[in-house]
């Protein structure tokens, strides 16, 4: 690390747009903005995008209790490969966080790891068993604002009514995992015509659109802020639509996987394809794809879920465990599924998802005297992901080909991730 950094001759994303500029860093923040700074250039991203660093409000780092798929730090050093600079951990771990005291720890463990701002969602119901809430008021004092049963639904309106009314007084939210599981008990996949071919059980569509016309119902009696996460299905972004329409303080994310792929990819039975909600068809893609690039879909989301190999690729299809990772390719996918320009770009990877976290020191347009929470990327540069900083390997990514790579991540102004050779 040195203190003074200088990255020069990139397009970069300020108050008015995306402009070329350089921008030199010291002491943590960004002192000057302009062209042709002088001094030697340490980053030189001509041909790049620089902006603020990416938010995740969707990862499971699996600690405490599923270390060995990994933990704070390995996910936190995947983060930084990814470009991001800040994370909201899922709350889904064992024990899951649904106390005062899990909170705290949580929070402290994450605040140990380098290169990263770490916040932790809570479970909305004790142990996410969806029996009775969690302690949400022990958890607000700790500073949590987003809630989760991530993995599941809030199991029942009345929860789920109980939580809205209890939060909407903090200025906290909801964060649904939309699937009605009466529909996708003992499912594998989307339900559809890959799922005949293989012979194997599926989820169909209206699992995810049951659950959000449901908080639908809640939030327009209740009006506390809901989060709908990985929305997969066209039925799911006609429903957001809507609700943004009318005024709902709803909003919406959508993983790279479900930007990139359909249900065909499991053909051939790779459980590397295995997530909920599922991989859909092509339709659906491109139905997320523009819900992204019009804005109905507020923000990116990897819903980064490391899972071991003894847990996915040995067992097979059926047996394997839901979810893939994704935060250090999340970018590359969504600039090779999804044309958006450079400001849009931002916005939906880190403006809007910092916004909406509370990430007050990321995801604002570069300008001097801001946290130095950067990420340079190159939307260009083709490249195969082969390996990966988190301590699992199941990405759908891997050997295939993506445009745009993340060059440099910076956090607080020094280097967290630098890439090595430019091209594979
Ligand atoms: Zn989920």
């Amino acid at each position: 690390m040195t203190d003074s950094l200088l990255l020069a001759g990139g397009e970069v994303l300020t108050v008015d747009g995306m402009d070329r500029l350089d921008v030199r860093v010291r002491d943590g923040r960004v002192v000057e903005l302009g062209t042709s700074l002088d001094g030697r250039v340490d980053v030189d991203c001509t041909g790049c995008w620089v902006g603020p660093g990416f938010v995740d409000l969707h990862t499971h780092l699996r600690e405490p209790g599923q270390e060995h798929k990994e933990d704070m730090t390995s996910g936190g050093a995947a983060a930084s490969a990814g470009g991001y600079t800040a994370l909201l951990a899922m709350p889904n771990t064992n024990p899951a966080i649904d106390t005062a005291d899990r909170a705290a720890w949580a929070l402290r463990r994450g605040r140990e790891v380098p290169n990263i701002d770490i916040a932790v969602a809570g479970a909305v119901t004790a142990g996410r068993a969806g029996q009775r809430l969690a302690d949400l008021d022990g958890m607000l004092e700790q500073g949590v604002r987003w809630f989760t049963d991530d993995g599941d639904s809030v199991s029942t309106s009345g929860l789920l009514r109980a939580a809205l009314e209890r939060l909407g007084r903090h200025d906290a939210r909801i964060s649904e995992h939309a699937e009605d599981a009466s529909l996708t008990a003992g499912a594998v996949m989307h339900a559809g015509e890959v799922s005949e071919l293989l012979g194997v059980p599926g989820m169909p569509a209206s699992a995810e659109a049951i659950i959000i016309a449901r908080d639908l119902a809640l939030v327009r009696e209740i009006g506390t802020p809901l989060h709908v996460q990985h929305v997969s299905t066209t039925e799911a972004v006609e429903l957001v639509a809507q609700a943004k329409s009318e005024g709902l303080p709803v909003t919406a994310e959508a993983t790279p996987h479900h930007l990139m792929f359909d249900h065909t990819e499991l053909k051939g039975r790779d459980p590397r394809f295995k997530m909920k909600p599922p991989l859909r068809t092509a339709f659906d893609v491109q139905a997320v794809q523009a819900a992204l690039s019009s804005g109905i879909i507020d923000a990116v989301a990897t819903d980064h879920a490391p899972h071991s190999r003894e847990e996915t690729e040995e067992v097979g299809l059926e047996r394997a465990a839901f979810g893939v990772i994704g935060l250090e390719t999340a970018a590359a996918a969504v600039n090779t599924a999804v044309e958006l320009p450079g400001s849009e770009f931002f916005d939906r990877l880190s403006v809007a998802p910092a916004r909406l976290g509370g990430f007050t020191e990321h995801g604002n347009p570069v300008g001097v005297g801001m946290a130095a929470n950067l990420v340079v990327f190159d939307p260009g540069a083709d490249w195969i992901p082969q390996q990966f900083r988190s301590r699992s390997r199941n990405s759908p990514f891997t050997g295939r080909r993506l445009r745009g790579r993340v060059r440099v991540t910076l956090f607080r102004g020094a280097v967290a991730f630098e890439s090595g050779a430019p091209d594979v």
